[in-house]
Order: structure tokens, then sequence, then C-alpha cells
């Protein structure tokens, strides 16, 4: 089966999740957040009481992980760990920076490379992350690297972090979003970094539908 893939890679906070799934839903096509399958590696570590930090031993971890990835009838993408679903818990805000740690170790990546790739050749998908058009999806039809200024993302996450009920402060927010940058951007290993076939769009200045129409107009460019 020829199937379609969307590559949409950039920094924590610049809208990748909301976007892809927007337009996902309206092209019919399969969304598959990836930050969500580190996230759920990094709540094992999390709940094993392990440093996300400790190489070694998180990969002597890594036999013990089986995660799965499904869509329940709400339509949205469930993570399970061992069987569990822990959709909700790797949200907790704590959880960012253990799946921020864990995802520097290539032992992870490796873990986690095959997963991916199977999804997007089995199904038509617009998969978001950070390694997307560089890594995991290197012939992805259409590229794109999301931005947006830190203050910007801060300003977005805080508001979807006090809609989920778990508010945190402005500052807080930022000094995450900036730590995440810089580990996200700085690590050996498949680090956050804009695909030279990647069309770059900067949302900072930028409405929700004014995102979703420039997006879609960078994919119908791109799959005339
Ligand atoms: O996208 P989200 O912020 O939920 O991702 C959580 C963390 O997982 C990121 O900070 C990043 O370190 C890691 N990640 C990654 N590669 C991806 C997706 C996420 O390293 N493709």
């Amino acid at each position: 089966m020829q199937t379609i893939s969307i590559a949409i890679d950039g920094p924590s906070g610049a809208g990748k999740s909301t976007l892809a799934r927007s337009i996902a839903a309206k092209l019919g096509y399969l969304y598959v957040d990836t930050g969500a399958i580190y996230r759920t590696i990094g709540y094992y570590i999390y709940t094993k009481e392990i440093d996300p930090k400790d190489e070694t031993a998180v990969t002597a971890r890594l036999p013990e992980i089986h995660v799965e990835l499904t869509y329940g009838e709400d339509g949205l993408q469930h993570m399970l760990l061992n069987g569990a679903d822990v959709t909700k818990e790797i949200r907790l805000p704590q959880i960012s920076m253990y799946a921020s740690a864990v995802s520097a170790h290539p032992a992870v990546r490796a873990f986690l490379l095959e997963m991916q790739r199977q999804l997007a050749r089995t199904n038509n998908v617009i998969m978001d992350g950070r390694d997307i058009g560089t890594v995991v999806l290197p012939d992805a039809d259409v590229k794109i690297f999301l931005t947006a200024s830190p203050e910007a993302r801060a300003q977005r996450r805080m508001l979807e972090l006090e809609q989920r009920g778990t508010p945190e402060p402005f500052e807080a927010v930022l000094k995450d979003i900036q730590e995440r940058d810089w580990n996200d951007s700085h690590r050996a290993a498949a680090p956050l970094r804009q695909a030279e076939d990647a069309v770059l769009l900067d949302t900072t200045e930028l409405t929700f539908a004014e995102s979703e129409e420039a997006l879609l107009n960078i994919m119908k460019e791109k799959t005339r």
C-alpha cells in the first residue's frame, strides 16, 4: 500500500499536536503524537524512581517495557504501558523532563524507532515530534518545521495547563520550555533540527486558524 506521510517537527509548545490533530481529522489521516511515546517511557522510569539521566539504568529497564499506541472510541491516541492506559498520567508536568531526559539515550530512541516507522508504513500519517523529518521518516512526502518564540510557546502551554486543571506560573513554564529546547537540540542522538527539505513555519504572530491555513497550504503545495 502506498501511504502518505507528513512530518511535523519543532520545539515544545509550538502547537504541533493541536494543529496536527486538527489537520489529520480534516484529511482523514492518522495522527501520531510521538512525544507521547517518549513520555510513556519517561513515566515508567519515573514510577521506578530511576534517575532518567542514568543511561545504563534506563537502558537496563527497556526489556521490561511494552509500549502500545491505540485509538480510543474518542478517536484520540491512547498510550498503553504494559497493558495499562497511561494517557492521562504522561501529561503530568513532571513527566516532561523525564521524557526529555530519557529521549536523549540512543537505546531509547532505537527501541521506539521501528514502532513509529511501522505506523507510517500502514497508514496515511501526520506524525509530530523532534526527529520525524530527519530520522524516523526521512522520505516523508511533506516536512514542516513548526516553531514560535519561547515566550509565545510558554504562553500557550500555560493556557493549556490551566484548561487541564494543572496551572503553573508563566516563569516556571518558560523555564521548562527553555530547558527542554536546550536538551532536545544539544543531545547527540537525533537532536531537534530542521530537515534540509522541511518548510519552516513560525507561528509566533499567527492565530490557530491562520497557522492551520498556512499548514494546509504547504501540504497542498507539496502533494500536488
Ligand atoms: O512533544 P512532547 O513535548 O510531548 O515530547 C516530550 C519529550 O519527548 C520532548 O521534550 C523530547 O525530548 C522528546 N521527544 C523526542 N523525539 C520525538 C518526540 C518527543 O525526543 N520525536
